[in-house]
């Protein structure tokens, strides 16, 4: 049978986990603060700030919400980068996507201080961790480990293939296997035959953004299968990129859309802001 990687029970513990920290940091003078800069009206990431911001008030961690609205330029995002970045009271940044017309977003996360780049935006950050030198991962692929070690998955000499290669999923993710003694391979989208690798993997994580990509051909029997696309239905509901029920019963463990990789996301995101902040303050 297949066993359900279940995300939410692990989050609520990071969380209060992170909530005593943080009160421990409040009581020394020090409350951890997260800043958000937005620059889109676009209404899924407002959701999505809405909800870091309700999180971080539960976990005792100050939320400042910059918003710069849908027609600012790309040199205003720079510059509340760039103030948030020298601003003492301010422990941990993120930038929003979208960005407006014109934005790079490594370029502009590049005015993110690498101490407070807490969900790895900074091109330094991932330059740092491929280095193996201590920066924040992106908060997505330190769930993925997060989960794995929860369920006590192992990964040293264990075959990998992280499917996708974005700089805030695919890539880091396979950074932080490999940092594991995993041997990683990377699929993308010019793969040529991917359930040739698929196939093999002993740990597949998948971050694409395509429904119903990994099917039962693509898994190995007794695998675990980490699902980090989340993909909208018709119906209001979210789906990620395997094949639920062509892949239960062959694998060992799948982590569900929802309710897998996401929580534990944002939960990591504050603990990585506490850490910034006890950094900050010793
Ligand atoms: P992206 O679009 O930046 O990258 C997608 C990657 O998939 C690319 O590297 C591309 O080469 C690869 N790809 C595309 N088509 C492919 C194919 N047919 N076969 C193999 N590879 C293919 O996306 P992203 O930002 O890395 O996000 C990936 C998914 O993860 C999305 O569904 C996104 O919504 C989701 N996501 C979830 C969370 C979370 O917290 N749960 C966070 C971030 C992203």
């Amino acid at each position: 049978a297949t066993l359900a990687l279940d995300g939410t029970g692990l989050a609520r513990a990071i969380r209060a986990e992170v909530a005593a920290t943080a009160a421990e940091l409040s009581q020394r003078g020090r409350t951890p603060k997260l800043a958000v800069v937005v620059a889109t009206d676009d209404e899924s990431s407002a959701w999505y700030v809405r909800s870091i911001a309700k999180t971080a008030a539960k976990a005792n961690i100050d939320c400042e919400v910059v918003d710069l609205g849908a027609d600012c330029s790309p040199a205003q995002v720079r510059d509340a980068l760039d103030s948030l970045s020298a601003d003492d009271s301010v422990h941990g940044i993120i930038l929003q996507t979208p960005l407006p017309a014109g934005a790079r977003f490594e370029e502009l996360a590049s005015a993110i201080a690498p101490d407070k780049d807490v969900d790895g935006a900074n091109p330094v950050s991932l330059g740092l961790l491929a280095a193996g030198s201590r920066a924040f991962a992106p908060a997505t692929a330190a769930a993925v480990l997060e989960l794995l070690d929860h369920h006590e998955v192992p990964l040293a000499g264990r075959d990998c293939v992280v499917v996708g290669r974005s700089n805030v999923v695919g890539k880091p993710a396979a950074q932080l296997l490999l940092r594991r003694d995993a041997t990683v391979t990377i699929c993308h989208r010019h793969t040529a035959d991917l359930a040739r690798f698929t196939s093999g993997a002993d740990v597949l994580v998948v971050a694409v953004g395509r429904p119903g990509l990994i099917g039962a051909a693509h898994v190995r029997e007794g695998s675990v299968v980490i699902d980090v696309g989340t993909n909208p239905t018709a119906d209001g509901g979210l789906v990620g990129d395997v094949d639920e029920p062509a892949v239960a019963g062959r694998v060992a463990g799948l982590s569900p859309v929802p309710g897998g990789v996401g929580p534990v996301t944002t939960a990591l995101l504050l603990r990585h802001t506490a850490a910034a902040a006890a950094r900050a303050s010793t």
